[in-house]
């Protein structure tokens, strides 16, 4: 069976990432989480001062990125991959609301595009690989052999983060978690940058009203088909 490079985009909080830890398991492929890479980027500009009250310091953003090394690593005893910035694991800190708050504003620049897509094409290069983000179908990967645009309605989407952040202890409304999905989702898809669409060739999947088992199984099979070929 041959091994494809498989791209999921779509908007925040539509379920991505599960998504793409199912295939990652199943086929036993890398899975690769762009949206933590420009969450790292983020928290590093938040901790250097270049980012203050949301506004960034333009002059100092190519010399923060020479500084800036994102990887991830396997905790065995979560059984996840987690983030590391600069070789210290944050993957706890760049899931908070401050860093939701800033990082679309981060993701805008051309710079950190450049620097963090030419890394995912690294990552992907070997084939195997199950990315997920706005812009892996567009221009990460443009000839991903498999590409999944995946959507909720965005009240939907909204509920499922709010609950995500309970479970995990984090203390916030379902106003702010709203005001963050649609800001984000906004800036996302009109930023200049690489901005989020659908690739002419992604197969769109609504899972507004799938369950998870509808979901999993609809795209296995896709990628069974696939590799397949
Ligand atoms: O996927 P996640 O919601 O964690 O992504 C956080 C943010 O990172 C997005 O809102 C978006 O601004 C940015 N992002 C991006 N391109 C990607 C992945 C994420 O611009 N490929």
């Amino acid at each position: 069976m041959r091994k494809i490079n498989i791209a999921i985009d779509g908007h925040s909080s539509c379920g991505k990432s599960t998504l793409a830890k199912v295939i990652a398991e199943k086929f036993n492929y890398i899975y690769i989480d762009t949206g933590a890479m420009y969450r790292a980027v983020a928290l590093y500009f938040m901790q250097n001062d270049i980012l203050q009250n949301g506004i960034i310091e333009l002059t100092k953003v190519a010399t923060a990125l020479n500084h800036i090394e994102v990887s991830f690593c396997y905790n065995s005893k979560t059984n996840k991959s987690e983030t590391l910035l600069n070789g210290q694991n944050v993957e706890n800190e760049i899931r908070g609301m401050q860093v939701s708050e800033n990082v679309s504003k981060v993701s805008q620049l051309k710079e950190v595009r450049s620097k963090l897509v030419s890394l995912q094409q690294i990552l992907g290069k070997e084939k195997g690989v199950v990315m997920d983000g706005r812009d892996i179908g567009t221009v990460v990967f443009p000839d991903a052999e498999l590409k999944i645009f995946l959507t909720a309605l965005p009240e939907i989407r909204i509920k499922r983060r709010y609950n995500e952040l309970q479970s995990k202890g984090i203390k916030v409304s379902l106003e702010e978690v709203s005001k963050n999905i649609n800001e984000r989702d906004f800036n996302d898809q009109h930023r200049t940058e690489n901005p989020l669409k659908k690739a002419p060739d992604a197969i769109e999947i609504d899972n507004s009203n799938l369950s998870l088992e509808e979901q999993n199984k609809m795209v296995l099979n896709l990628v069974q088909e696939k590799i397949s070929e």
